[in-house]
This record gives C-alpha cells, sequence and structure tokens, in this order.
C-alpha cells in the first residue's frame, strides 16, 4: 500500500493530481468552501480557549491541493489573525501535489530545497497570499516545535494497514503473493505468525481485522507534541470505532477498483479506527512524554457542521448569492456535506487536548462534540 501511494517515481499521488471530477475522488474541501470555513472558525475558537498563544504553526498533515488551508487562512484574515502570528506547516510526500499547494496558497514562487539555508527541516518555503510564511515538510517529526493546531482531513485512510485473520492455529497476515501462472497479484495467508501478528489482539472479538501501525505511530507523534509544546489536533476521515473488519478498496474514476490490479492507477484506501488513533493519543511512546492527552469524539460529519454552525453559514451565502446555479451548488453541497446517505454520517471528527486543559474543558466543552 504504501509503495503503490507514495513510491517517489510511480506512486499514485507522487505525480498526478487525482481529485475532483476529472480525478479519481472528491473530499469535503473540494465539494465547498463552508467546510473550511467552519473548520477555521472552530480553530480560532479553541485556539483562543488556550490562551491565544503567538507564535503558533497550523500543521496540516496530507493536504491535497491546499483548498481546505486556503479556505482556513482567509477566515484567519478575516478574524485579524496577523501572518506574523502565525506559520503553516505542510506535510506533505507528493513533489507535485506540493507544487499545487504552492499555487493555491501563495503569489510568490516557493524557495527549493537547494536554496534553503543549511539545516533546514523542510523542503520548500514560501509566503501565504495573507503575509504567513509556508513550509513543506516530509515527516511529523520534522515539524518546528511550538504550540500546534495539527489538521488530518482524509490523511490517515491512506496510510498502510495490516490485515490479519484469525485461522485454526491463531492470529494469521494476509499478504500479497505474486500468480506464477498467469502474473496476477493475490491474496495469501502466511504460513506462520508475522510481526503484525504481534499487535495488540488480547480480547478481540473480531475474526478478520486491519492495523496501521503508522497511523499510531504518527497519531502518536501529535500527541506528544501536544502536550510537551500545547496545540489541539482535529482529525477527518471516514472510518469506526475498532468493528469494522475488511474495509480496504481501491477508487478508480469515482468507482470501486479491485486494488489488486494495475497497482499505482488507482487510490487505495482502508477506514481509519479511530478507537486504536484514541488509544495512540493517550498512551504516548515514550516515558518523557507521559501524560494522557484528552480526546473528544468521534462525532459524525453532520453533527459537527450543523452544531458549528453550516446552516447559518449556507443562509448567509444564499443571501449573497445573485447567480441561480451558483445557489443550487451551494444547496447541493451543503446536502453532500451533511446527509447521512452521503458524506453526513460516513466522516467522522475526532479532537485531541492536552491533560493541562482538562478543567477548561470541562466548562467550556469542544463546539461541534456535544
Ligand atoms: N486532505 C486533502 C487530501 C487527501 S488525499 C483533502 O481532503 O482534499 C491524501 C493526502 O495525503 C495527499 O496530499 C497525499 O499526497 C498525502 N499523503 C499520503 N501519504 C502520505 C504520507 N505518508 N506522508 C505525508 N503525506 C501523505
Amino acid at each position: 500500500m504504501k509503495e503503490v501511494l507514495t513510491n517517489p517515481t510511480a506512486g499514485y499521488y507522487m505525480n498526478r493530481d487525482v481529485f475532483g471530477q476529472t480525478g479519481d475522488f472528491i473530499t469535503s474541501p473540494e465539494i465547498s468552501q463552508m467546510f473550511g470555513e467552519l473548520i477555521a472558525v472552530w480553530l480560532v475558537n479553541e485556539w483562543t480557549k488556550c490562551g491565544r498563544p503567538t507564535p503558533f504553526q497550523i500543521a496540516e498533515l496530507g493536504p491535497g491541493r491546499g483548498t481546505l488551508m486556503a479556505d482556513i487562512l482567509r477566515v484567519f484574515s478575516k478574524f485579524k489573525i496577523a501572518g506574523s502570528d502565525f506559520s503553516v506547516s505542510l506535510v506533505e510526500v507528493s513533489p507535485y501535489l506540493a507544487q499545487v499547494q504552492e499555487k493555491q496558497l501563495g503569489p510568490r514562487q516557493a524557495q527549493e530545497a537547494t536554496k534553503l539555508p543549511q539545516g533546514s527541516q523542510h523542503y520548500k518555503q514560501s509566503i501565504s497570499f495573507y503575509g504567513s510564511q509556508v513550509r513543506w515538510y516530509n515527516h511529523i517529526a520534522d515539524l518546528p516545535r511550538t504550540f500546534t493546531l495539527f489538521l488530518a482531513h482524509e490523511f490517515f485512510d491512506a496510510l498502510p494497514i495490516h490485515k490479519l485473520v484469525k485461522v485454526d492455529q491463531g492470529w494469521r497476515e494476509v499478504l500479497i503473493d505474486l500468480n506464477r501462472e498467469d502474473l496476477t497479484l493475490r491474496f495469501v495467508i502466511s504460513r506462520d505468525r508475522t510481526p503484525a501478528c504481534l499487535y495488540r489482539l488480547d480480547n478481540e472479538s473480531r475474526e478478520e481485522l486491519e492495523v496501521s501501525p503508522q497511523s499510531l505511530i504518527i497519531t502518536q507523534a501529535m500527541a506528544a507534541r501536544i502536550h510537551q509544546d500545547g496545540g489541539i489536533g482535529l482529525v477527518i476521515d471516514y472510518g469506526h470505532e475498532g468493528d469494522k473488519t475488511d474495509t480496504f478498496r481501491g477508487f478508480k474514476n469515482h468507482k470501486l477498483h479491485d486494488p489488486l490490479v494495475d497497482p499505482g492507477t488507482a487510490d487505495l484506501t482502508a477506514d481509519v479506527d479511530f478507537s486504536a488513533l484514541k488509544w495512540a493519543a493517550t498512551h504516548p511512546r515514550t516515558f518523557e512524554d507521559w501524560k494522557a492527552n484528552l480526546t473528544f469524539g468521534t462525532v459524525d460529519q453532520k453533527d459537527f457542521l450543523t452544531r458549528v454552525g453550516i446552516n447559518l453559514r449556507l443562509e448567509q451565502l444564499l443571501a449573497s448569492c445573485r447567480d441561480e446555479d451558483v445557489a443550487l451548488n451551494l444547496k447541493s453541497a451543503h446536502k453532500m456535506l451533511t446527509d447521512p446517505m452521503e458524506m453526513g454520517s460516513k466522516f467522522k471528527f475526532l479532537a485531541l487536548y492536552p491533560s493541562v486543559m482538562e478543567k477548561i474543558l470541562e466548562r467550556y466543552p469542544p463546539p461541534g462534540f456535544v
């Protein structure tokens, strides 16, 4: 899954724009500006609850076309949060998408890694339309140490999973093998236990499941930063609470695609196990960063967006709209984002806070989650 998606030369994400009508799938920020605007307002509110610490960074994992960040920066500028108060940090593996993000976010040509000062952890930098620094990183571990608003939208579902099944002898891993007769790929069950079978499986009632060690490591890194440097995390994705079994699939031209056919030409994805992410967020890896963080959610996208005011935002936009087609588009975008039959209940929101905020959050719980 990792090779197919992010191999430097042939990886699915590495050299093309995969989003929108002409791509393979469409995401909420691409559907409507309302999505990013409401998330921005939520972030401003929660940052204010923390005492508006500056400087801070907004760090987005897997920013795609950069649309969500562009909508957020526009709202931040309306709230008069100056570009000098914060910087934008983008964790992106795809050089192609990094270029798309650069065009989306700022007027200036980015500085490439060769011209960056020695010792920089980022591989590219530019200035946004609103004057804030934008920097690109390969890994979450490379991000600067400062108060951070973390954002991950449809990021964790792209990280590799291991598939495990229970057979008579115990847990085994489902591997991918080459069928030598016709050179097609096929699933096989490992003969013996593999390292992935060491995942905590006691009290597991499912007969089959998916685990994503990389997702857990990234969540732990985010949780450790939130604990050590202050910050908040918002993770949005399709997923479950540790009860689904077989969700690994491919998407091509907006249709399901067999993941073993023509690898590299289709998106590969698996539902996010939010119960595992919550476990990781509250169990940091080393003793130095030990202190359980707080998690809120998951809540369904329709509940989050409705509670933070999507209906009001739709009304406002419709009131100032003179074009009938635009008005129809706004209404259908609202439906797509919130209808339980569309994205409303498939997508979930999870928030992470440092444990020092416990008392404040008891009095002022995060909007959208209650
Ligand atoms: N958040 C965007 C894009 C989602 S697609 C949206 O909702 O529209 C997944 C994104 O994560 C892409 O930008 C992809 O290049 C990036 N990505 C995938 N695997 C990654 C990894 N291991 N590290 C960093 N970015 C990754």
